[in-house]
């Protein structure tokens, strides 16, 4: 019998949400403290929310507005953390394996560099792979346009998977 045929797939994610005074900062999983938050249906963790749309595009299976939708109550409040682990399940029922995740994160403050490696950890458990497959950069945006006047945050993504059979 022939080896099932390996195809790699590639997927981009991006996210941008509202700064808010009296919502948390949850970025990767990681609550910061900080005075300002992300709104949001969910938690609002956009690097969350950039890594499962790169990931659900890579599987062809739309985005997380389509697979999560944001007037359920049933992901008001809710960690991202836990839509990756729905994602997950979704891409290993179709025989797909994440070969690396890399993330940015486009952001005036906080510094993000202290929490780097925990928000890999995270994300890295919530899909069940190891952490050396996740990567989270982030940069300022120079005092640039919403983004750099500090009314937001926005983070992009890009997903390998490789298919089996
Ligand atoms: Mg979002």
């Amino acid at each position: 019998m022939p080896a099932a045929k390996k195809t790699f797939r590639v997927g981009l994610g991006y996210d941008i949400h509202r700064l808010k005074r009296g919502r948390r900062l949850v970025l990767g999983g990681v609550e910061i403290d900080h005075p300002l938050g992300l709104d949001g249906h969910s938690d609002a963790d956009i690097i969350c929310h950039a890594v499962a749309d790169s990931l659900l595009g890579a599987a062809g299976l739309g985005d997380i507005g389509c697979q999560f939708p944001n007037n359920d109550p049933r992901y008001r409040g809710i960690s991202s953390l836990r839509l990756l682990e729905a994602v997950a399940g979704m891409l290993k029922r179709r025989r797909m394996a994440i070969v690396n995740i890399d993330a940015v994160l486009l952001a005036e403050r906080p510094k993000i560099s202290p929490h780097a490696q925990a928000m890999r950890a995270n994300i890295a458990a919530s899909l069940g792979i190891p952490a050396s497959r996740v990567s989270i950069k982030a940069t300022t945006h120079e005092g640039l346009g919403a983004v750099g006047r500090g009314q937001g945050m926005a983070a992009t993504a890009v997903s390998l998977l490789e298919a089996k059979g």
